[in-house]
């Protein structure tokens, strides 16, 4: 079974985009995900296909129209599609890794892209729309963002990472952030890679590599689940 993702979207030629190439990109090609880019303008009425209008009680900008966007969606995903109905938006709650890996496990994802000042509450409420955010900071559409949450999930999917190991080891994963890497050459601009590494010791070589996870994660993300009180 393969991951679905419907992008409701002004703008689908902005899909496959980025996720055309590499990884994600195999794995399309494949058949481990598939990606429809639906036009929202395609289910306009008016001759002149408007999808969007000024705001009511006044203001700069233009809100996308409940009726236009709900003749999208219920073509996209009719009732019965099991698929969760996502709306990027800032307002939404923030995505977490964890959520990222429920996605993957799940049978894919509708997602609608905002533009403008937004969508019409109406609609996020009659369709159960779950709001989503990469972050708190504003872009001018939901695409990009779409494209970040697709390429999260799409990595998770089966057979799409070579070494399915390096996902689990990932930061996020067990709450930390993760510890530093080093490759070759053993020195650099007169650093040396920490002796530690060299040493063929393993069981020291994960000692290592979970206490500067914790360190990191405590300079850095102390608000991470994974990062333990230092013992005094
Ligand atoms: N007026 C809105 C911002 C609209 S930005 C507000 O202040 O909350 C236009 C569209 O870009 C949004 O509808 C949403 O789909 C998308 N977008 C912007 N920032 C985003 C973010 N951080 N995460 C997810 N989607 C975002």
């Amino acid at each position: 079974m393969s991951f679905a993702a419907s992008v409701l979207t002004l703008y689908p030629e902005m899909f496959p985009g980025a996720l055309g190439l590499s990884l994600a990109g195999r794995a399309l090609e494949a058949g481990t995900w598939s990606l429809e880019a639906i036009q929202i303008r395609d289910f306009a009425t008016d001759k002149h296909r408007t999808v969007d209008d000024t705001p009511a009680g006044g203001g700069a900008g233009m809100v996308m129209r409940a009726d236009v966007l709900a003749k999208a969606i219920d073509q996209a995903s009719p009732p019965g599609d099991p698929r969760p109905r996502l709306l990027m938006s800032p307002r939404g709650k923030p995505l977490t890794q964890a959520r990222v890996r429920q996605l993957a496990d799940g049978p894919g994802a509708v997602i609608l892209c905002g533009r403008f000042e937004g969508v019409d509450q109406r609609l996020i409420e009659a369709r159960g729309l779950e709001e989503v955010s990469i972050g708190d900071f504003i872009l001018s559409g939901g695409e990009p963002a779409a494209l970040v949450l697709l390429d999260a999930v799409v990595r998770l999917l089966p057979g799409v990472m070579g070494n399915a190991v390096s996902g689990e080891e990932e930061s996020f994963e067990n709450g930390l952030l993760e510890h530093p890497h080093y490759t070759r050459p053993q020195e650099f601009e007169g650093l040396p890679i920490p002796e530690v590494l060299i040493s063929g010791n393993h069981k020291k070589i994960v000692a290592w590599r979970r206490a500067e996870a914790e360190k990191l994660t405590r300079e850095r993300r102390p608000d991470l689940p994974g990062v333990q009180p230092l013992v005094k």
